[in-house]
């Protein structure tokens, strides 16, 4: 615990005193240390293809100056490091919007299903070229819940392409949505939205800290997959934002159940 201390002198009836105060900053002292966490792993973050692109720069004004295919080798390198960047850049600027606006609660209504639908549609040959078997399963009858249309989306994307891209060749991965009837951390009905996998799964001991900015299960494997380690924080900010809840179960060996609910009034 951090405390302030201040002492002032002040003059009462009964003559002159001091007045000593202590306010407790330690939540103050968290949010600074966090901020400065943060801005210390974008700068790794973008530092590290940064210093690839120049090394390679470098190799190509000189060692590499008469050597077309190692210059063609090179440059494809430099593209996926300069696209590596740009994600990041994208997730940042979403990250932030979504945490601007976490406050005002979305209140258009939307149709959980159809965005669902289009979402695993529009990432069908992703799961393809990754050999992933995608499935959906959707109520009978339509539910509408206040919300976000492209957030929703986003968080859709962004627990599929985790999915996807985690679970390698052969595996399959099923969303489905249900209408819950009473949830009692949403206080009524709402949608259940569960993005599961027969993937490796994620040791326990990971599951606290999943959705925390830049944290990865293992760094090189999620880089190498080209992920900038802010989807999770990204879902968790637009589910906040919709008063819902996420959880994740996973097992290992057997695979990971992301589990969205959002309250439909
Ligand atoms: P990244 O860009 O690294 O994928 P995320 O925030 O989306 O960042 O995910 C954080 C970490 O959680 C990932 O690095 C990965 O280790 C783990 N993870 C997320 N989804 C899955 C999944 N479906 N199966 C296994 N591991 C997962």
């Amino acid at each position: 615990t951090t405390y302030r201390v201040t002492v002032r002198a002040v003059t009462l009836e009964s003559g002159r005193g001091v007045l000593v105060c202590f306010e407790d900053v330690t939540p103050m002292e968290q949010i600074g240390q966090m901020r400065r966490d943060f801005v210390a792993n974008v700068s790794h973050e973008l530092r590290t293809p940064l210093t690839a692109l120049i090394g390679f720069i470098e190799t190509l004004k000189g060692p590499a100056r008469d050597d077309p295919v190692g210059q063609a080798r090179f440059l494809s390198i430099m593209e996926s490091e300069a696209a590596r960047m740009n994600r990041l850049i994208g997730d940042l600027l979403s990250l932030s919007r979504v945490e601007a606006d976490e406050r005002v609660r979305p209140t258009t209504r939307i149709d959980p299903a159809e965005i669902a639908r289009s979402t695993l549609h529009g990432l069908r040959p992703i799961a393809e070229e990754a050999g992933v078997k995608l499935d959906l399963s959707v109520p009978a009858t339509p539910v509408t819940i206040p919300g976000d249309e492209d957030q929703l989306r986003q968080v859709l994307t962004n627990l599929l392409e985790n999915a996807i891209k985690y679970s390698g060749r052969g595996a399959t991965v099923t969303v489905a949505l249900n209408a819950v009837e009473y949830e009692p951390r949403v206080r009524g009905r709402g949608v259940r939205l569960t993005v599961s996998d027969t993937g490796p799964g994620i040791d326990q001991i990971h599951l606290p800290r999943l959705t925390e900015r830049f944290y990865r299960v293992d760094s090189h494997r999620s880089r190498e997959m080209g992920g900038t380690g802010l989807g999770l924080a990204i879902v968790k900010h637009i589910v906040n934002r919709h008063r819902g809840r996420l959880r994740v179960d996973s097992e290992l060996g057997k695979g990971t159940t992301f589990t969205v609910i959002l309250p439909a009034t």
